[in-house]
């Protein structure tokens, strides 16, 4: 298998930060660095690796957290999220000291995301989809290959994100999972933001949130 996956669990959150690599090139991409950048930094020398961008899912703080300092630290772009979640990114600041994160600065990603787009990690292409609900500018990432996705906070094991945010719509949340993801097929396996690995087949089996039989 070409594409690898390693999770640091990051800020008082537990954040999933997840290094993805190209098992060819070693070249790499963090996913959502909430915080703990010395931690995650850890990981990629362990492994050999050669950081070349930061994906984001979506602009809350425990998931963009480090990328300000990481990105100008290494030199690294950013792409991701969805230019929907712009706002969350300008609160990061604020948010920070609402919930007594070490402090953190704001940025801009060098590239917004929206549905259809694909990223590259070395040689592997993922396919980017656009999963409003949990915030409105939410996107998870797809690597058809391996049937992996990694999906921030729009599904985790045993339930979904929440939707008590500004600009946060349960509807949409419902919706971006059994009409985005469901279709990926239920053999996908996927790292959610926080908590265990899972596949969409269990979930649709179990999740008292979006198991088929709510629906039937
Ligand atoms: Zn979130
Ligand atoms: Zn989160």
């Amino acid at each position: 298998m070409a594409l690898q996956f390693h999770s640091v669990p990051v800020t008082p959150f537990q954040q999933n930060c997840t290094l993805l690599w190209c098992d060819d090139s070693k070249r790499a991409a963090v996913v959502d660095p909430g915080g703990d950048i010395d931690r995650i930094l850890k990981a990629v020398e362990e492994r050999g690796l050669k950081l070349e961008k930061i994906l984001l899912t979506h602009g809350h703080l425990d998931h963009v957290g480090g990328t300000a300092p990481l990105s100008r630290q290494l030199n690294l772009p950013v792409e991701g999220p969805h230019e929907a979640d712009q706002f969350w990114i300008e609160k990061i600041v604020v948010q920070a000291q609402m919930y007594g994160f070490p402090p953190v600065e704001t940025f801009t990603p060098d590239r917004w995301l929206k549905d259809g787009d694909t990223v590259t990690v070395g040689d592997e292409v993922l396919e980017v989809v656009h999963c409003p609900g949990h915030t409105p500018g939410h996107v998870i990432f797809f690597h058809r290959a391996s049937n992996l996705a990694l999906v921030g906070d729009v599904l985790f094991a045993g339930s979904i994100g929440r939707t008590d945010f500004p600009m946060s719509n349960h509807q949409d949340l419902i919706d971006s999972i059994t009409k985005k993801l469901w279709p990926l097929g239920d053999a996908v396996k996927f790292i959610p933001g926080h908590g265990p690995m899972s596949t969409f087949g269990q979930e649709r089996q179990t999740n008292p949130f979006v198991a088929d039989k709510r629906f039937g």
